[in-house]
């Protein structure tokens, strides 16, 4: 089969080759710095110990957005960032990133009032190079005629606002780089498990297990990223890295709810002071119904994936790697 015989090659190249990068995981991080590397020429290599695009990279929102909640802890910097990453993605790849428009209501007695959350919602946008359409305010009655789904009773209103998401799905836009990687002579392969990398001399040497076959075998190169997302920081620990970073874990609601409302695809948020999320906000995006999965929490010893169909609690800031739209 076709596919067999890229693995076996690419299995025989990785034994063989000195790469300039050697790339473990393939998630959106991996498979973005593989696509980048290899589009500049270097020699590169990479592995994941399951399918490509299996862990936290296929459990997101599809969201590409430029960090409105940060707004609310005056992280102006790391905003204006996220906006011009989203933008340049956007622009980059227009039939899989698309702007997308949230309606967000705002109930009385929410911490903050409506007005400023409005506020926010503008300077989002001046603050997005004014790349998006426009913030709307909506009345409770604009509310009810656009989105009857949205319980109106205790709002004062609300708005509209813009960001940007993964059109196919999180899954295929990691496909997207790992091909474009392969196109440039990338040798990648899935179900190769990195055991243990240890450095000599000038390079890294990486041991790695084909998991179909069980055989080792060793993988040389200049460099080495450490892609792993959640199991980063163990990676680190077992190759005696030591970083200026680690992960920390935190936890948030992510509902996915299937696609009922009449007019049916706009992702909802409310403010809310019995929110769910202690007093925060929360929102609702229609989905095709599809299972989520919840990645580890605080306290706990490693990851743990359980199938949950439709609330997702999610490993959501992280030091290190952060959102797939701020890794490049
Ligand atoms: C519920 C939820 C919603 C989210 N929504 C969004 C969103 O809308 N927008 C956004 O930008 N971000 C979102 N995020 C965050 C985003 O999904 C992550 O930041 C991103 O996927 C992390 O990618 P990664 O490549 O670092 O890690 P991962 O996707 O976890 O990839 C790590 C890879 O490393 C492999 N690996 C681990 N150990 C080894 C080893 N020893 N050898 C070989 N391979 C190994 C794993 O198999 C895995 O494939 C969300 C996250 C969650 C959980």
């Amino acid at each position: 089969m076709p596919y067999r015989k890229l693995r076996d090659t690419n299995l025989a190249r990785l034994a063989e080759t000195r790469f300039d990068a050697l790339v473990l995981g393939g998630g959106i991080n991996g498979a973005g710095s593989a696509a980048a590397l290899a589009a500049r020429g270097a020699k590169v290599g990479l592995i994941d110990k399951g399918d490509f695009a299996s862990v936290t990279s296929q459990q997101s929102s599809n969201l590409a957005w430029g960090g409105i909640k940060y707004l609310e802890t005056y992280e102006f910097g790391l905003v204006r960032k996220l906006c011009r990453a989203r933008n340049k993605l956007i622009r980059s790849y227009p039939s899989t990133v698309q702007e997308i428009r949230f309606t967000m209501s705002h109930e009385k007695g929410f911490r903050h009032g409506r007005w400023i959350l409005i506020l926010g919602a503008w300077l989002y946008w001046v603050i997005g190079s004014f790349f998006t359409r426009r913030p709307r305010l909506l009345s409770v009655a604009d509310i009810e005629r656009e989105e009857p789904i949205v319980e109106t009773r205790g709002l004062d209103g609300g708005f509209e606002y813009s960001d940007s998401y993964l059109h196919d799905n999180d899954a295929r836009f990691v496909w997207g780089f790992i091909r474009s990687a392969l196109d440039r002579g990338c040798a990648a392969a899935n179900y190769v498990e990195a055991i243990g990398s240890t450095r000599e001399g000038s390079e890294w040497v990486t041991r790695a297990r084909d998991m179909m076959s069980g055989k080792e075998f060793f993988v040389r190169s200049r460099t080495l990223i450490n892609a792993c997302g959640p199991y980063a920081d163990q990676v680190n620990a077992r190759d005696q890295v030591q970083t200026a970073h680690r992960h920390v874990f935190s936890k948030g609601i992510h509902i996915l709810v299937d696609r009922s409302s009449s007019r049916g695809s706009r992702p909802t948020s409310g403010c809310s002071p019995s929110s769910p999320t202690t007093g925060g906000s929360s929102s609702s995006s229609p989905w095709p119904a599809r299972p989520a999965s919840a990645p580890p929490t605080r306290g706990s010893t490693g990851p743990r994936w359980r199938s949950r169909p439709m609330i997702a609690a999610s490993c959501w800031r992280t030091s290190t790697s952060g959102c797939a739209c701020r890794s490049r």
